[in-house]
């Protein structure tokens, strides 16, 4: 069996067929530049970067779009009481998401057009739309017509009559109803314009992605993502205007991202937990905020909070743990042990391998399912280090192919979740561990390596002689530093927090 998608416009999951064999035709909602983005927006792009990776692990040749809102009353807001222009609060912040974005590791669009830069296709929508009567001008602004069109409302479940009825929508005398929505809109005094047959005026914002999707991607194509507050109004205006514009369906599958609370509360300005993506990359890798974001679906919400991230940092050095140390065992004299692994022993960390390649497919063949791929992963972190800490690298280095299989395996296919193994450069341990070599275990150098080496031995033979007052001096010692200390059948093994 093949990929399977959750379809929010047919509410099932619905085996995925490309438009054009062998390629996806993809596009997602990108951000309005008038701030830096917060960490709700960051796990949708982050969602949809997965998926983007992992339909490409598959084989496809992936179309990745995502636009860039850079005209817009936020904008417009922002700009006036900074007392600047709208360009430079667009172009600032559009630099500010292309950095973040970087930062957290995900891959840029293929093609990320400007709403700026699409004008002339955005008059030439609207054109089409008020010849085929979908919509209709006002003293320069341009709205759609939602009534004209019959599917209005098949995306989110909803009823044009119910909404006006349940919704307090401000009675505007110039639309025809009020869910009619700006397709153009007139300018104001100061605003950016720009000309059109309705005279000075700039888009609005869900004609964008509209025009830019069939722009970069053709009529009717593949995915389109976004978070799922995002389904009304926005992507039913989409297919409104889309499907009427051209007459054919609009997007195969529909896809939307659970929305992301903090602390177990909505995100908020007014409830004083508002979090930039930015400032939590400050104190956490971006491979940490991955897995902890990963960790659950994306349709379901998730709960951010620094416990998890903590959690997800432990959870990261315990997953890559063993790449390092597959990679440290051929170098490390003290981590080799020359013991011969046996068929069976061997078949099992083969059999492991192989059945985490064939879990992690299955889990992300099943819409996306991060959690359980993951899932797949820790156990095969687990065999490896088993088999490394029973085995070491073995008699003439015997085992050394079957780790690296191992290693690479997982090291693969966390890359397509977009996590790497960080290297710990050897400069990273604090210069302060020499001293303490210096105290406890009279190490009388100056590298901090061997300083490390040289608390471990004096702690191994504090065990030894069952002095177990200087063992623990030597370990709380390290501790404060930021070391951890993990007890192992092939010895001690440190592991290195700079954060602690
Ligand atoms: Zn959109």
């Amino acid at each position: 069996m093949g990929i399977r998608i959750y379809n929010t416009a047919t509410r099932r999951k619905e085996e995925f067929e490309p438009r054009d064999e062998g390629s996806v035709s993809m596009y997602v909602c990108g951000p309005t530049v008038y701030n830096h983005i917060h960490i709700g927006n960051a796990r949708t792009f982050l969602s949809f970067d997965v998926v983007r990776r992992y339909l490409e692990y598959r084989g496809f040749d992936v179309s990745f779009v995502q636009n860039i809102t850079d005209v817009d009353d936020k904008i417009i807001k922002r700009a006036n009481e900074e007392g600047r222009p709208a360009t430079e609060v667009a172009a600032e912040y559009t630099t500010a998401f292309q950095d973040a974005m970087a930062s957290l590791g995900v891959a840029p669009p293929t093609v990320a057009p400007k709403a700026t830069e699409t004008i002339p296709e955005m008059i030439s929508m609207v054109r089409r739309l008020i010849e085929r009567e979908y919509a209709y001008e006002v003293d320069g602004d341009v709205y759609f017509s939602v009534r004209s069109f019959s599917d209005y409302g098949k995306l989110s479940g909803r009823d044009i009559d119910e909404m006006n009825a349940g919704s307090r929508v401000d009675v505007d005398d110039r639309k025809r109803d009020p869910l009619d929505f700006a397709l153009w809109k007139a300018a104001k005094p100061g605003e950016p314009h720009w000309t059109s047959p309705w005279g000075e005026g700039r888009p609005g914002w869900h004609l964008e992605c509209s025009v830019m999707s069939e722009k970069e991607l053709g009529v009717t194509f593949d995915i389109h993502g976004g978070a799922s507050d995002l389904i009304f109004p926005h992507h039913e205006n989409e297919i409104a205007q889309s499907e009427a514009a051209t007459g054919e369906p609009f997007v195969r599958y529909w896809m939307h991202g659970g929305l992301l609370q903090v602390n177990k509360e909505k995100m908020s300005k007014s409830l004083g937990n508002f979090m930039l993506l930015k400032d939590v990359l400050k104190d956490y890798d971006a491979s940490a905020v991955r897995l902890m974001m990963l960790q659950t679906h994306y349709r379901s919400p998730l709960d951010f909070s620094d416990d998890r991230l903590d959690e997800a940092r432990t959870s990261y050095e315990r997953i890559i743990t063993p790449i390092r140390e597959v990679r440290a065992a051929t170098e490390q004299p003290a981590l080799r042990r020359d013991v011969q692994a046996g068929a069976e022993d061997r078949n099992e960390l083969l059999a492991a391998i192989e059945s985490a390649r064939e879990r992690f497919i299955s889990e992300m063949d099943d819409d996306f399912n991060t959690a359980g791929a993951l899932g797949a992963l820790f156990e095969l972190a687990r065999a490896t280090n088993r088999f490394l800490g029973e085995f070491g690298v073995g008699e003439g280095e015997s085992n050394v192919p079957l780790l690296r299989q191992a290693g690479n395996a997982l090291e693969e296919l966390l890359g397509v979740l977009g996590i790497t193994v960080a290297e710990r450069p050897r400069s990273a341990y604090p210069q302060t561990v020499v001293a303490l070599a210096r105290d406890l275990a009279g190490y009388e150098g100056e590298d901090v390596e061997r300083a490390v080496d040289a608390l471990l031995a004096a702690r191994a033979a504090a065990r030894t002689e069952k002095n177990w007052a200087a063992a623990d001096a030597v370990r709380d010692g390290l501790g404060e530093l930021g070391f951890s200390v993990e007890d192992t059948s092939s010895g001690a093994r440190i592991i290195y927090d700079s954060r602690i």
